[in-house]
């Protein structure tokens, strides 16, 4: 549904003033915290949103130079609105399934409740991947299912009996319809995520009124769309109904529910195993030592990098096969030096030197690309 990433209109700045501190802040103090624990220098956010955990990190870890993007601009408008000048926040308009950034450029990529409006999840991981440094961390909430979650079930409730033939869903469908953590672990591996850890989070929702639930949801968020397209006016209807299930459940004056989430921590591992007889720690093996021999090479034929071919055939017990030329946009060659992994095209582009770090590489290494990678046949 393109409506469910459209935050727009008045959306942006109901959702800050109503929902934010109702559901987002707990949890953007719990994400800052955890990255504060590793001091990281460059911070990567995607899904920004109107900057609540960029507000959190900015004062937990000041010394961290962030950038905040987010698909909305007019969201990030209006962070940067809230915040002000003087931060060390550079405010950029991105997709989260095709970065603007440099591979390696940052410590960790933090994501607070973004992940279950990217249309491709592992794509957005992938790329989270590679603008992460070796080591890096990516840190990253979903909500929990929608009945782990008070006032958007009472809510979603609510419109369900005004809407019965076409129940507005938003809520159900895309913020809690991504919380099964089998299915995170294993798209965060299918993107060469390790170390992958979550832990499930449960804090309490306040607000000082059921109407002030009803206004955030109703109207701080798509529901709202979803609303205006079943019934052009019925806004206002819709939030009181919403606002009168939440006091029946809740009580009237200050409310208060119980919200949960789940928290991902995941690593983009040091570097790949290297596998090649007498290995240095630049991958120089027993062939290939001079200085510049620190490229190691993934083969295609089993996927796991070697000092070189001759490794390989003595250590691998299976033959070499080598790259087809439609094959390389694949990472598979590895600097040595900085751990940068390029894909077999960028290598043969690179003028034997690392994109990433500068390290020279054998030129001599040309005369041996046949036993790695193969030219298209007519070549
Ligand atoms: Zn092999
Ligand atoms: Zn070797
Ligand atoms: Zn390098």
């Amino acid at each position: 549904m393109a409506g469910d990433t459209t935050f727009a209109g008045s959306i942006p700045e109901i959702y800050d003033r109503y929902l934010v501190p109702l559901i987002f802040e707990p949890y953007a103090r719990d994400l800052a915290l955890r990255l504060s624990a590793f001091a990281p220098a460059d911070i990567l956010e995607v899904a920004a949103g109107t900057g609540v955990v960029t507000r959190a990190m900015a004062a937990l870890i000041p010394d961290a130079r962030i950038v905040a993007s987010d698909l909305n601009q007019p969201m990030l408008d209006r962070a940067a609105h809230v915040m002000g000048p003087g931060a060390n926040v550079t405010w950029r308009q991105a997709d989260a399934l095709a970065l603007p950034f440099d591979d390696g450029s940052f410590d960790a990529v933090v994501c607070q409740f973004g992940a279950m409006f990217f249309p491709d999840k592992v794509q957005a991981y992938r790329e989270a991947r590679r603008v992460l440094k070796p080591g890096g961390r990516f840190v990253f909430n979903v909500w929990d299912a929608i009945s782990s979650n008070d006032f958007a079930d009472a809510v979603t409730q609510a419109l369900t009996k005004i809407f019965p033939n076409d129940p507005p869903l938003f809520m159900a469908r895309t913020p809690h319809g991504y919380h099964d953590s089998a299915l995170i672990r294993v798209q965060l591996g299918e993107a060469g995520f390790a170390a992958i850890d979550i832990d499930t989070v449960e804090e309490r929702s306040r607000a000082p009124s059921p109407r002030d639930v009803a206004i955030a949801y109703c109207q701080g968020t798509p529901l709202r769309n979803e609303i205006e397209a079943r019934c052009p006016g019925g806004l206002e209807g819709a939030t009181q109904a919403a606002s009168v299930e939440l006091a029946r459940r809740f009580g009237e004056g200050s409310v208060e529910g119980c919200i949960s989430a789940h928290v991902i921590r995941a690593r983009r591992a040091m570097r790949p195993i290297v596998r090649g007889i007498n290995l240095d720690p630049e991958t120089r093996c027993a062939h290939w030592h001079s200085p510049l021999d620190v490229v190691a090479i993934k083969m295609k034929c089993c996927g796991a990098y070697y000092a070189c071919r001759d490794c390989h055939d003595a250590l691998a017990g299976h033959a070499a096969e080598v790259w087809p030329e439609a094959e390389w946009n694949q990472p598979a060659v590895l600097c040595g030096v900085c751990s940068h992994e390029m894909s077999v095209r960028d290598y043969l582009d690179c003028e034997n030197r690392c994109p990433h770090c500068g390290a020279g590489f054998n030129p001599g290494c040309r005369h041996h690309y046949h036993l790695y990678f193969a030219q298209d046949s007519q070549g």
